[in-house]
């Protein structure tokens, strides 16, 4: 058998996006290949955990839960984005010094 289908075909494979001819050699590997099977499987339990576990909703408020702590961060990294500019003129400097 030729070299395994990357876990990002097999994940298109199915989530049912990759068409006729080459879904059906795709499918055909993975059914000889207990490797890829084993990818599939797996494809499928996370799938089944995640809807179980992550219902819309709350998928919705992580994604602005994590919004939220990245803009805490960048607020609270002010000092670093002071030593920043700090560095950009020492930079200028240097530039201005070279002859
Ligand atoms: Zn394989």
């Amino acid at each position: 058998m030729s070299a395994h289908p990357s876990e990002w075909t097999l994940r298109r494979l199915h989530a049912g996006e990759i068409p006729g001819p080459e879904r059906q050699r795709l499918q055909a590997h993975v059914s000889s290949c207990a490797e890829c099977h084993e990818v599939m499987k797996g494809l499928e339990a996370n799938q089944v955990r995640f809807e179980e576990e992550v219902p819309f909703g709350r998928f919705a408020a992580g994604v602005e839960a994590v919004q939220a702590a990245a803009r805490r961060a960048w607020d609270s990294a002010g000092g670093k984005g002071q030593a920043m500019s700090t560095l950009g003129v020492e930079a200028h400097w240097f530039l201005l010094r070279k002859p």
